[in-house]
């Protein structure tokens, strides 16, 4: 996510449409705060999971929402990533399009993100 965003902030500013950055454009401007927004709560998360594993606290509930959150994060962060890069964000020419590759896998291994969502739920309910 912070690659993607790193990526991002560089080239709007430096790829210009209607005469002007497209960071400069509002609707570019707020595909990059929501990247921000995922990578703050992303950490708070995980640094909340880790803690309480340090802690010896068992919170499946913590860990399962950070790997739920994180991962689909990634995966919206870096579709965002190629949406702002346009057409040659879907090329191999540019980072992204791996990086939206690289973040698919997330919600995949290490349980999926509906098998994370299962493991909430049975905590929430119990059973
Ligand atoms: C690159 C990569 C590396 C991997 N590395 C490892 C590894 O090192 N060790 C290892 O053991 N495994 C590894 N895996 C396997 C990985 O853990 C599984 O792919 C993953 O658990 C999903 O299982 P599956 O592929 O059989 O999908 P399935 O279990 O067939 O799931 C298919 C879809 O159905 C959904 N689904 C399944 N059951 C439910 C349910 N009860 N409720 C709701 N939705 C459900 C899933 O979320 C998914 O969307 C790796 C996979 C990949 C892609």
């Amino acid at each position: 996510m912070r690659r993607a965003l790193d990526e991002c902030v560089a080239y709007a500013k430096e790829r210009k449409t209607f005469g002007v950055p497209i960071g400069q454009h509002q609707l570019v401007q707020a595909m990059l705060s929501e990247m921000a927004i995922r990578i703050e709560a992303t950490q708070l998360l995980v640094r909340k999971a880790a803690w309480a594993l340090d802690t010896k606290q068992r919170s499946p509930l913590v860990s399962s929402c950070a790997k739920a959150y994180g991962a689909d994060s990634a995966m919206a962060t870096a579709i965002d990533a190629v949406q702002v890069f346009g057409g040659n964000g879907y090329t191999k020419e540019y980072p992204v399009e791996k990086l939206m590759r690289d973040a698919k896998v997330l919600q995949i291994y290490e349980g999926t993100s509906q098998v994370q969502r299962l493991v909430i739920a049975k905590t929430l309910l119990g059973g």
